[in-house]
């Protein structure tokens, strides 16, 4: 097991970042909302006893789970999550089909049982969710899977496996298209302020204003 604990503030959040489970390492975060003490846990995947160690060492307790998409490695811990604290799990309704399937990837890709988050809310569109004392707003941004997202905080945002600190999703999963991909990490970077920090579903986190001339470039040279 590999844990990566790094703490971030931007505003009147914390973000922690929660790494486990090889082979994929990806992230976990908890976003807390300090002056109400609110959390968040977006894409659990891994080892759910660890993110709770981490849930209990960030003061304890969540309000909801949010998936930016439904593989495996993103939600594998939710449901044992859920149950544990007994709360809910949100995601794209486009994206069901994909997390219905998950168990049956998981047993190929990773030889482990997962049993998908329930209950689980689906949303449509691109809805602003309100939380006790703070929102986010969704941004659909499919081309990685059918459904994914990014949710966007106030200063931050969690770009899922949409797109990486260099590097974008792959394309060649069931449900992936590269054309829609790029299309969506275009119309993310134009809603995003450049000040903008990006929380990404594996590797370290950057911002709007350094994503956005790595993708004029990446996207110029036709590789996506
Ligand atoms: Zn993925
Ligand atoms: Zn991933």
């Amino acid at each position: 097991m590999v844990a990566r604990d790094d703490s971030e503030t931007v505003g009147a959040f914390s973000i922690t970042t929660v790494v486990v489970a090889p082979p994929w390492y990806e992230n976990c975060y908890l976003v807390k909302h300090l002056p109400t003490g609110n959390q968040l846990v977006i894409d659990p995947g891994g080892d759910a006893e660890e993110i709770l160690t981490a849930i209990e060492a960030n003061g304890g307790g969540a309000t909801e789970i949010l998936l930016t998409h439904g593989h495996p490695d993103h939600l594998g811990a939710a449901h044992e999550i859920q149950v544990a604290l007994g709360i809910g799990c949100r995601a794209h309704q486009e994206e069901r089909p994909i997390i219905d399937g998950v168990a049956n990837w998981a047993g190929a890709l990773m030889q482990r049982r997962i049993r998908g988050p329930e209950p689980i809310t689906y949303y449509a569109g691109e809805p602003l969710l309100d939380f006790e004392g703070f929102g986010a707003r969704v941004l659909f941004t499919p081309g990685h899977t059918p459904g994914g997202v990014c949710y966007l905080f106030d200063g931050f945002a969690f770009t899922g496996d949409t797109l990486f600190n260099q590097g974008v999703g792959r394309t060649d999963l069931p449900g992936g298209d590269g054309r829609t991909l790029s299309g969506s990490i275009t119309r993310l970077l134009k809603e995003l302020e450049p000040r903008t920090r990006l929380y990404s579903g594996h590797g370290p986190a950057w911002s709007a204003a350094e994503a956005r001339p790595w993708w004029e470039r990446a996207a110029s040279y036709g590789y996506f």
